[in-house]
């Protein structure tokens, strides 16, 4: 809505001009101004917002979903997670349309610089590919950002020509190799054109470094690439979503950042209705006693049974002890908490379900733990292991484990019997409850 203020910005009267009452008119709309200063600032922010959104807009009328047809810069994702993007998109929000700004913006920087170095020559931008699957029933529809020609001279003084597609990134940090879903992307253009090479392109949003990788076609992302297309393209077809790829494979850390989380519910365990009672273990120190396994993978090495990992001094030998004892070949030499096993039967007996948690057995050592408990006859609905890539500390780990069952569950018991993280299980689990009691949208957040 305009206000005086929009009208006098629009007014094109030279303030000197006016009139004594017009002036009084203009002295009291500056004095207006002057008392709520804020007010521009925030005009500009909301301008700036408003152009940003309509940007976004513009760029996504052309990018209306129709079956069968799917993104490259997509296709490495979560295939649910893809799914809920093409059938019931999001709104972004404002960090998403300032990634997108931001994204662009840096795009055109890149094309206006290699353009001015006079050794590359940038032959097109936004050069549309369609990576066509059986027949064109499904296909992968992307735009090159650039595509660059080069041209190289041989050792007999031969020019040779080669036309090199360029993916530009904008990151916060460069990474140490190419990130898997740009490899996807930047395949798809390589497989559609049959483009011997292209470019990967990173920018670093912080410092402002760059980093380049060249990544040659690979025939086999074909199949890969088709394969996934596919997966999405027979569950969207039948009206069904695909599977939640991310949390069957345990990427945790992409659930975590999934806009469609809330609809998805990746911690929901498929065996446990929603609102059940459970009681957490903590696997290591309540059921198993892992120490014989500890002294097996220390004998392996041919070193003393009672060290520990943090006596090992060399990195090479640390890490091989680590793959030594997450390796499931020692599973069955974990011994028995007798106390524990005792402990879930009460729960269990209380109406409860056992979760159990090991923030020190990988994936590696799910199905072997599983197994010993079961032989054990120990009653476990369900085990959390740490997944890879997860370097969370100890109490952090079980914190955030318990948070996310929280979410589905109400965990009535926590054992533990390292007790500084048993108290800060149970206390993020209070404040958990106490901020969803008075602002349940902000706790499922
Ligand atoms: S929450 Fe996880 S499993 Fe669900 S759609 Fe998102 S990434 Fe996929």
């Amino acid at each position: 809505m305009a206000s005086s203020l929009d009208s006098f910005l629009h007014d094109p009267t030279d303030p000197n001009a006016l009139s004594v009452e017009e002036r009084m008119k203009f002295e009291k709309w500056v004095a207006k101004i002057l008392d709520k200063p804020a007010k521009i600032s925030s005009m500009i922010e909301d301008a700036l917002h408003e152009g940003m959104h309509s940007e976004w807009e513009a760029e996504s009328a052309n990018h209306k979903f129709r079956l069968g047809s799917y993104y490259p810069s997509m296709i490495e994702r979560c295939l649910r997670q893809q799914a809920y993007s093409y059938t019931a998109p999001i709104p972004p929000s404002k960090e998403d349309l300032a990634i997108f700004g931001e994204g662009r913006a840096i795009h055109e920087l890149i094309a206006i610089a290699l353009r001015r170095s006079g050794l590359i020559s940038v032959e097109g931008r936004e050069v549309v590919v369609d990576l066509e699957f059986a027949d064109g029933e499904a296909k992968l529809h992307g735009r090159i950002d650039d595509l660059l020609l080069i041209r190289i001279t041989d050792e007999d003084s031969q020019d040779f020509k080669l036309f090199i597609p360029l993916e530009i990134k904008s990151i916060g940090t460069l990474p140490e190799e190419p990130k898997q879903a740009h490899y996807y992307q930047l395949s798809t253009y390589l497989l559609a054109k049959n483009f011997p090479i292209g470019v990967l392109l990173y920018w670093a949003k912080r410092g402002g470094g760059v980093k380049a990788f060249s990544i040659p076609k690979d025939d086999v992302m074909q199949i890969v690439l088709r394969e996934r297309v596919f997966e999405l393209h027979e569950a969207l077809k039948q009206n069904l979503l695909p599977q939640k790829e991310a949390s069957f494979n345990r990427d945790f850390v992409q659930c975590e950042r999934c806009a469609y989380s809330e609809r998805c519910n990746p911690f929901l365990i498929d065996s446990l209705p929603k609102g059940s009672k459970i009681a957490v273990f903590d696997v290591d120190s309540t059921m198993l006693d892992p120490l014989p396994r500890r002294r097996a993978a220390m004998q392996e090495l041919g070193l003393s049974p009672s060290m520990r990992a943090s006596d090992i001094h060399d990195k090479e030998l640390r890490d091989k002890f680590w793959d030594l004892y997450n390796s499931p070949k020692y599973a069955e030499l974990d011994l028995l908490i007798e106390q524990g096993k005792n402990d879930a039967y009460k729960q269990v007996e209380s109406g409860r379900a056992i979760i159990g948690i090991s923030s020190s057995r990988h994936d590696s050592m799910i199905e072997a733990t599983k197994a010993r408990l079961a032989n054990l006859e120990v009653p476990l609905t369900h085990l959390i292991v740490r997944e890879s890539g997860n370097y969370d500390t100890d109490i952090t780990f079980k914190t955030k484990w318990a948070l996310r069952l929280e979410t589905n569950y109400e965990v009535a018991e926590y054992f533990d019997r390292d007790a500084l993280a048993s108290s800060e299980v149970l206390k993020s689990v209070q404040r958990h409850r106490q901020k969803k009691s008075t602002d349940p949208q902000g706790a499922s957040s």
